[in-house]
């Protein structure tokens, strides 16, 4: 029986059968250090989905910290000049206007920062700081609005949100990062698209999904009054071991993106946050999904494979590589001499 409401404990789990009594008490340590969250969406999705119950379902195994796992493993604190900002790159910020999510995923990359009771959303003076450093610097083509995941703010915040940026001139492009329009498709109401919008800025949404059991026809519904609004949208998806790296669910996902008019963006190398071993692959294993990817499906469905390097260096595409010394691979594993001899 679906939930009507988000589950935030293991003791809400366990009532809605979805993990055995007698996991509470290793769930609830677990639950005390990363947060939980499981949206009536996905309390259905993952009814017969061991890819979608894998994501959101706490597990022991998130105890068990590998020497290389660290709290920010994509290094945005040596960028973060101010709170709520991340500046890695000339052009472009990240603004983290809030720290909760609709869901909270296992392997979350900034599952030290995230939850209801972590960080609290943005001051309206850190928010006034903020806005502040954008206009302050005209090299700031893009703003990413992420979190958290920014699409759990009403749509009066978001509006707010675009209102300032809009009248900073320097910024052309706006992008929401958010997994809300797959796991709480109702949220994405014919007012919370129209707060996207801002005169004289382009909005674009990149939807973080990994599964295609994710992409619920309501789902799709969702994405496509986001779409219909005019507002473009990518792809974003880690590659998690036991959700998604076979060639054939990859395949699948993306596929199912571009059906839905999303344009296959990037896929990510899971990251060394805390406790996530378990989900992590090899870059060898990535690269031998994406080879098999290139052999099957258009261009239209490729994402580009990347590593945000621990540190905070920034993302790489990280291949694999079609060109050698004088030879060229080609999508089926064949080699050819470039230029041919
Ligand atoms: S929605 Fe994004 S930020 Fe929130 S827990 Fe999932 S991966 Fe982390």
């Amino acid at each position: 029986m679906p939930s009507a409401r988000t589950l935030r404990t293991p003791a809400d789990l366990v009532g809605a059968g979805i993990v055995a009594p007698e996991r509470v008490a290793e769930l609830e340590r677990v639950a005390a250090r990363y947060a939980v969250a499981i949206t009536p969406a996905m309390a259905a999705a993952l009814d017969g989905s061991e890819a979608v119950a894998r994501q959101f379902t706490p597990d022991a195994a998130e105890l068990v910290q590998a020497p290389e796992e660290r709290a920010d493993p994509i290094g945005d604190e040596a960028y973060s000049p101010l709170e709520g900002i991340v500046h890695r790159y000339p052009d472009r910020v990240l603004l983290k206007a809030n720290h909760a999510c609709a869901v909270y995923c296992r392997f979350c990359f900034r599952r030290e920062m995230v939850g209801p009771d972590g960080v609290r959303p943005l001051s309206p003076a850190q928010l006034d700081a903020a806005m502040a450093y954008i206009a302050g610097d005209p090299a700031i083509w893009e703003v990413i609005v992420t979190g958290g995941d920014p699409l759990i703010l009403s749509p009066r915040r978001i509006t707010d949100v675009m209102a300032r940026l809009a009248a900073i001139e320097h910024v052309k492009v706006v992008r929401f990062h958010t997994r809300v329009p797959a796991v709480d498709p109702g949220r994405i109401t014919a007012k919370l698209v129209d707060a996207l919008k801002a005169p004289g800025k382009t909005t674009w949404v990149a939807l973080h999904a990994n599964h295609p059991d994710e992409l619920t026809a309501d789902a799709a519904d969702a994405c496509g009054r986001i779409l219909d609004a005019g507002i473009p949208m990518v792809s974003q998806t880690v590659l998690l071991k036991g959700v998604n790296d076979d060639a054939a669910t990859l395949e699948a996902l993306m596929r199912r993106f571009v059906e839905l008019r999303i344009k296959p963006y990037y896929l990510h190398h899971a990251d060394l946050a805390p406790g996530t071993a378990h989900f992590r692959t090899t870059i060898a294993e990535g690269q031998a999904l994406m080879r098999a990817l290139r052999g099957k499906v258009s261009g239209l469905c490729q994402p580009a494979y990347v590593l945000d390097i621990p540190g905070g260096h920034g993302k790489a595409p990280i291949g694999p590589c079609y060109v050698g010394d004088g030879e060229v691979t080609d999508p089926n594993g064949g080699r050819h001499a470039y230029p041919p001899r």
